[in-house]
């Protein structure tokens, strides 16, 4: 190896003292005149360089002879080239043949002519690409010791340059190819290509290995070989495997933590311990003596390597915590959604999805803690990987409280298995529990056609579809699938339409039933699809609550009432219009503001609107519900509880329920005149609103018995289709002609 001082570096053949090798110059003369080439040749040769470099001497007495001897030694360092020898331009062609053809733009060249006037200087140093030029009769051996010297020295100065730049140009080319690979093991071939390429390695190799062992005990297992270690992968590092002395820099580079560069080989050591344990070691072996140069050229390259490791490995570390349920320390949802992936149509054909939900989890949780049920989670995956040991199964946890299973599609669920799995013994702390589970078994052929994502949501939903079943065991069928996926489908269609804010609205009348005229209208989602049909509302309202989309629509629903009570005023029709909310607004603590600034902005006074909360809502979060009510009540804004009668605690809470209205639902009205029990709650909720100062609206009236009826008992506003069907503006307005409203 070069002692670092030298000034030129050069391959070796001979392993001796680096302080006594001597380092030959390549120096060519090309004249035809053979005595002064004998002449020049001695003086040549008596030349000292420094640095135990010595000139060997080249010839040619011919431009063709030059030729040759150039396209043997592309290293010349310097030549001396006579101008006028076969032809008078012979020198000159020449010339131009190494700078232009040959492309040797390093070499130094020295013209020399006998006949100075043949090729004046100024022309001849303008014209070509040469360094001197001389007429020999001045060129003494002093000179020549002076011309020598220079020329050497700047040779040497433009091929360190030269050198530098491929090297640094092969690094840079190295480093993109490497950067290039995402994952360990692509990465590590190319980083072994990559250093041989730079080491120009033909007889040697390289093993990339990876240790987690810092100790005497080193197991480094090699992730890929090339070269000489070929087919070495997957074994542990071993003396069998490295050459003794390369086998102790292995073990240096390991305790020192550091590269060990060597003659013939180098060993590069990796790591990042803020991101991984593991230690990557390359190692190459390499026929060619390594050089100074290129020693540094792999400090550079091991640079890029390092980063590209520590990316490799931080990749690596948050793909596995995006599969693995970290608290619980066990694959999730993602991993399991990635072997679905992973599966070809054959493999799914062939696979079963079983999930496995714990019941009453959340009351669980709310009993018992977190704690609690993490350590029931952990015991329950431990049964299940119990259960299944030996059926090749895979487990995930996919959401709070169920596990997926993968199986194969033939797997016998026999009773006795069903029975060891929805009762599960379970120790916590040292406390025997049960751990009650339902399951659904889905066979991947019953969802060919859905994205894996959708594979476990529909296998989730098939579960809490069947919730109100007893069944601990569902087995889920095609038609479930059909099922649910239209489901789906209406919803991601209802998502764009309230995004779009193309919903519309219909308004049905509320009917004062003494004077026979409308005294405010009810505002009806609608929502109308591409072919002219119209989703009901029962099921597009409970889509929008599933997908949390509730809010959205009751807000844009809400501005059409505003815009409908503008164009109602504009034609002198000044009702109230009652909009419906549901128990997500009335949560929302800025929901009552909200609708504010919208009055304010539009310009309507609070008195023409009205709230319509259902009764099972308005008790289902009473707390905060009642406090938004008791807001909006506050402003002007009158309050209805829509469906009243339906909910299980309407009497109990009839004192407390901040309200104006109750709204008694049509399931009273639909057989008034002859149900007896009906006629008897009717009248019992009509006396307890009348004695708590609520006024009644009735729902549902589409007779004009219901409607004698519902008057008897002294409910005097009602709505229904006996009156009128909720109606899209235009249609309102012909109604309300008949009334003489408009
Ligand atoms: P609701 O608020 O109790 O509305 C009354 C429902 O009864 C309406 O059904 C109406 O068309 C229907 N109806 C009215 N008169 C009669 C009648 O004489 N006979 C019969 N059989 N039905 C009658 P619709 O429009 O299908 O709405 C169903 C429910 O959807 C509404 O019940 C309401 O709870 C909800 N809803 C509608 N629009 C909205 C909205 O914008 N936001 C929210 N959150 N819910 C809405
Ligand atoms: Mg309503
Ligand atoms: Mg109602």
């Amino acid at each position: 190896m070069s002692d670092g001082n030298g000034l030129f570096v050069f391959d070796e053949e001979q392993e001796i003292d680096s302080s006594t090798i001597v380092r030959k110059i390549k120096v060519l003369t090309v004249e035809d005149d053979l005595n002064y080439q004998h002449a020049l040749t001695n003086s040549l040769i008596e030349i000292k360089l420094e640095d135990n470099c010595e000139i060997e001497v080249l010839t040619a007495n011919s431009v063709s002879q030059a030729a040759l001897v150039l396209s043997f030694h592309p290293d010349i360092a310097l030549t001396f080239i006579d101008v006028v020898m076969e032809d008078d331009d012979s020198g000159i062609r020449l010339v131009s043949t190494i700078r232009e053809v040959i492309g040797n733009a390093d070499m130094r060249i020295v013209l020399l002519t006998g006949q100075p006037g043949f090729a004046p200087e100024q022309q001849i140093m303008k014209s070509l690409d040469i360094d001197e030029y001389w007429n020999k009769s001045d060129v003494s051996a002093e000179k020549l010791q002076s011309i020598v010297t220079s020329n050497l020295r700047t040779w040497k100065y433009i091929t360190q340059i030269s050198s530098a730049r491929k090297g640094l140009q092969l690094v840079l080319d190295a480093s993109r190819s490497i950067n290039s690979k995402h994952d360990m093991r692509s990465f590590s071939k190319a980083v072994l290509v990559e250093i041989s390429n730079i080491l120009n390695v033909t007889e040697g190799g390289g093993i990339m290995c990876s240790t987690q062992s810092d100790g005497e005990l080193v197991r480094a297992h090699i992730s890929s070989a090339n070269g000489c270690f070929d087919g070495f992968e997957g074994k542990l590092v071993d003396n069998n495997i490295l050459l003794p002395e390369i086998y102790t820099d292995f073990k240096r580079a390991l305790d020192e933590k550091r590269h060990v560069f060597s003659e013939h080989h180098t060993v590069f050591y990796f790591c990042n311990r803020e991101i991984t344990v593991e230690s990557y070691i390359t190692i190459v072996q390499s026929d060619n003596k390594i050089s100074e140069q290129n020693e540094y050229l792999l400090k550079v390259f091991s640079e890029n390597v390092s980063t590209g490791f520590s990316n490799i490995a931080l990749l690596n570390k948050l793909t596995e915590l995006a599969y693995t349920d970290v608290s619980l320390n066990m694959h999730n949802r993602n991993w399991l959604t990635r072997e679905i992936k992973n599966m070809n149509l054959h493999e799914q054909y062939q696979t079963r999805l079983l999930v496995f939900e714990v019941k009453q989890f959340e009351e669980k949780a709310f009993t018992f803690g977190h704690d609690f049920c993490q350590k029931l989670l952990k015991e329950v995956y431990k049964n299940l990987i119990a259960i299944f040991d030996g059926y090749s199964a895979r487990i995930a946890i996919i959401n709070n409280s169920s596990f997926g299973l993968l199986i194969n599609a033939n797997f016998d669920m026999t009773d006795e298995m069903i029975a060891s799995l929805i009762r599960q013994k379970c120790i916590i702390t040292s406390v025997k529990q049960y751990a009650d589970l339902r399951i659904l078994d889905l066979a991947l052929s019953s969802v060919l056609n859905i994205v894996p994502e959708k594979i476990i949501s529909i296998a989730e939903s098939s579960l809490s579809d069947s919730h109100s079943t007893s069944l601990t065991y569902i087995k889920h069928t095609q038609e479930k699938t059909d099922a649910l996926t239209s489901r789906y489908s209406l919803m991601a269609r209802l998502r764009r339409v309230i995004g779009a804010g193309s919903l519309q609205v219909a308004l049905q009348p509320k009917m004062d039933l003494v004077k026979l005229t409308p005294v405010g209208f009810e505002a009806l989602a609608r929502w109308q699809l591409d072919d002219g049909s119209f989703v009901s509302p029962e099921v597009f309202i409970e889509l929008a609550e599933t997908a949390g989309l509730i809010s959205e629509l009751d807000s844009v629903v809400f501005d059409k009432v505003l815009l409908t009570i503008d164009k109602l005023s504009d034609i002198g029709v000044n009702l109230p219009v009652a909009f419906n909310a549901s128990a997500f607004d009335l949560v929302d603590p800025d929901y009552c503001q909200k609708i504010l600034h919208k009055l304010k902005d539009a310009n309507i006074s609070p008195e023409m609107l009205e709230l319509e909360i259902t009764e099972t809502q308005a008790i289902s979060n009473y707390d905060l519900i009642r406090e938004s009510l008791d807001k909006f009540m506050a402003l002007g804004i009158k309050v209805s509880i829509d469906d009243f009668g339906t909910g299980y605690s309407s009497i109990s809470h009839i004192t407390e329920i901040p309200a104006n209205t109750l709204k008694i639902d049509r399931c009273f009205i639909n057989d008034i005149e002859s149900n007896a029990n009906n006629q008897y709650i009717l009248e019992m909720i009509v006396n307890l609103a009348k004695r708590f100062n609520f006024s009644i609206i009735v729902e549902g009236i589409e007779t004009r018995e219901q409607c004698e009826w519902v008057k008897t008992i002294g409910c005097n506003v009602a709505q229904g289709y006996y009156f009128s069907k909720p109606l899209f503006f235009d249609d309102l307005i012909e109604w309300l002609k008949q009334y003489g409203k408009v």
